[in-house]
């Protein structure tokens, strides 16, 4: 039997988004499995707005939630085929990332040790093809379930149907539409096979490893050297809210890129093909003065300019809102369009109060 899903009407979700921006929701219902999935949209009208929310780690939640929130906090991790030198692994969309790549690798099942302290739930992970030091989600995804909440319809999509990209996926293009259950990854057992060639990875791994004898790292110096970086470079959202890397590093055209170059020698940009380069976005904000700055509460990181962070303390009487993080996005977009004449584009998803996934790159306020 379907063991009932628990319903809270109305939540408080500032401590459920690590922004910790102030948000009511009318309705939250959280989901141990996918049958319960099915009674909640059979019981449901077909146009009543829906929002799936899981670690909170990539949205801007407004001050009031009309939609009906769905926390997927389906556990468990199933291994489909075990051979020697690979696995096959399903794992339920309500499973802490970080702890699954620990899981994992402690298993002597590698692929994953490269996307470490990545906040949040295993189901979200596809939506934005989660990505970091050269590897992203997809390197290792073989499949994703998910439910189509306007049709009540379930889908197993292959890698390929999931459309991935650079931060994309059919998840995000289609966004609001699916509720993902499970993501299913191809791991393999080879610890001589790392991705290290990502800045000074590799360096910081040998170090890390503190072993003279050895030549070469393994996964888990991989891991242990990411999250080390990790700790060292972004704040933690416990202790200082924020929501990641703010700004997405923009591709502009080559020509321009060269413009800037003469302006400012020192700029960093990668080339993504002939006509166009990556540039970094923290490289811009920083050397724009506006390292620290913005608009308080929401000021850019100290040491971090990518991301911004949220000052307002948790117990004063007004908590910083969506708008709050508004008016620093728009305040940074505009004087780095001013100065290198590049918009910058957000990264996390901005939420209207009816739920829906608003793409524009500058609103306001909801
Ligand atoms: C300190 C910090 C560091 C970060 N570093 C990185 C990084 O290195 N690389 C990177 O790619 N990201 C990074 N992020 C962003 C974020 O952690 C990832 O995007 C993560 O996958 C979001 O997971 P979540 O569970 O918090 O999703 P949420 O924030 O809850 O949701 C994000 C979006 O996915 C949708 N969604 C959530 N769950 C599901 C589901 N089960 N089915 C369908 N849709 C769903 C939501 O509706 C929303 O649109 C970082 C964030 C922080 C705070």
């Amino acid at each position: 039997m379907t063991a009932s899903y628990l319903l809270q009407s109305p939540a408080d979700l500032s401590a459920l988004n690590t922004m910790a921006l102030a948000c009511q929701a009318e309705q939250v219902i959280t989901l141990s499995d996918e049958a319960q999935l099915e009674q909640i949209l059979n019981a449901k009208h077909q146009h009543e707005p829906l929002f799936v929310l899981s670690g909170g780690s990539n949205v801007l939640l407004p001050p009031t939630l009309t939609a009906t929130v769905l926390r997927p906090l389906l556990r468990g991790i199933t291994v489909l085929d075990d051979r020697d030198d690979s696995i096959h692994i399903e794992v339920m969309a309500g499973e802490n990332w970080h702890d699954l790549v620990l899981y994992t690798v402690n298993n002597g099942w590698y692929g994953l040790e490269n996307l470490a302290l990545i906040p949040g739930l295993t189901g979200a992970a596809p939506v934005q093809n989660i990505g970091a030091y050269g590897v992203q989600l997809d390197d290792c995804v073989t499949h994703v379930r998910a439910c189509h909440l306007p049709t009540q319809t379930w889908h197993d999509f292959d890698k390929a149907a999931c459309q991935f990209g650079y931060r994309d996926s059919i998840f995000k293009q289609q966004a609001g539409e699916w509720l993902i259950t499970r993501v299913g990854f191809a791991l393999h057992k080879d610890p001589t096979r790392v991705q290290a060639g990502y800045g000074d990875l590799q360096a910081q791994a040998l170090q890390l490893a503190n072993d003279a004898a050895r030549q070469h790292i393994n996964p888990v110096d991989v891991m242990q050297a990411i999250i080390a970086i990790r700790q060292s470079k972004l704040p933690d959202p416990k202790v200082l809210p924020n929501c990641g890397s703010f700004f997405k590093n923009p591709v502009i055209e080559t020509a321009h890129f060269h413009s800037l170059q003469t302006q400012f020698p020192q700029i960093v940009g990668y080339k993504v093909d002939e006509q166009q380069t990556k540039v970094a976005a923290g490289w811009l904000i920083d050397h724009a003065g506006l390292k620290g700055g913005g608009i308080a509460p929401i000021l850019s990181h100290e040491q971090q300019a990518l991301v911004l962070t949220n000052h307002s303390a948790k117990n004063d009487p007004i908590q910083a809102c969506q708008q709050d993080v508004a008016a620093t996005q728009h305040f940074i977009q505009q004087q780095i369009l001013a100065k290198y004449n590049i918009m910058l584009e957000r990264e996390p998803v901005w939420i209207d109060r009816d739920g829906q996934i608003n793409m524009s790159n500058t609103t306001l306020a909801s």
